[in-house]
């Protein structure tokens, strides 16, 4: 999963990208409107952190535009406290969600989870597929009640083929959901950490469906 934080106020800015990095994300950060709006319309996020208060342009209007150019992706919004009709206009231009500074960071890590299994179609906490559900809550994985030991890499990869189980995702979206935009990107390590992922899962878990990418095989 990867996301977008749009934050200028520096201190914040890198507690939110340290959090967010320590919970399994690839973060990419903006510190002003006009680059929040270029990423946002640019790049496939998962979800987008954005503060309402940003140079350039604020984010009300960033997430206008996008919301008229057909983005999609859910959008959780910062504003500032007590400012009520800030909410209300935020949910009207387009958010899923909103937190009031100051916050607390696991209330914004729940409400991004939240906001991921929604969009993803899913309401549970859990997600499961056969033997292997992921706790998204915890960020743990377990095989028949076993945890599975990942590596960040590995566990990106599994937790997004796991929110689109059942779905075939192609390489290419995989490698634009698993690192940030300052990463040296190179799709062929897809197919390292899928084999090695395959090491550790049962066997035939992550079927390759030729020339498309990779499916999960959930038996009902
Ligand atoms: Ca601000």
């Amino acid at each position: 999963m990867r996301l977008l934080i749009a934050e200028d106020e520096p201190t914040l800015a890198a507690q939110l990208r340290e959090a967010l990095a320590a919970a399994g994300y690839a973060v990419d950060v903006a510190d002003n409107g006009r680059d929040a709006h270029f990423l946002g319309s640019e790049e496939p996020y998962d979800a987008v952190v954005l503060d309402l208060g940003l140079p350039l342009l604020d984010g009300l209007s960033v997430l206008r535009r996008w919301r008229a150019d057909g983005r999609t992706m859910p959008v959780l919004i910062l504003t500032a406290r007590d400012a009520w009709h800030e909410k209300v206009a935020g949910i009207d231009a387009g958010a899923d969600d909103y937190l009031a500074k100051p916050f607390h960071m696991e209330e914004l890590l729940a409400r991004l989870r939240a906001l991921i299994r929604r969009a993803a179609g899913r309401s549970s906490a859990e997600i499961a597929c056969g033997p292997v559900v992921l706790d998204t809550r915890s960020g743990r994985v377990t095989v028949d009640g076993k945890a599975l030991s990942l590596t960040a890499h590995e566990f990106r990869v599994l937790s997004y083929l796991m929110h689109r189980r059942g779905e075939i995702v192609s390489r290419s979206a995989l490698t634009e959901h698993i690192y940030a935009q300052d990463f040296d990107r190179d799709s062929n390590t897809i197919e390292v950490f899928v084999a090695r992922l395959r090491r550790k899962l049962p066997p035939g878990f992550i079927e390759t469906v030729r020339g498309l990418g990779y499916r999960l095989a959930c038996p009902e």
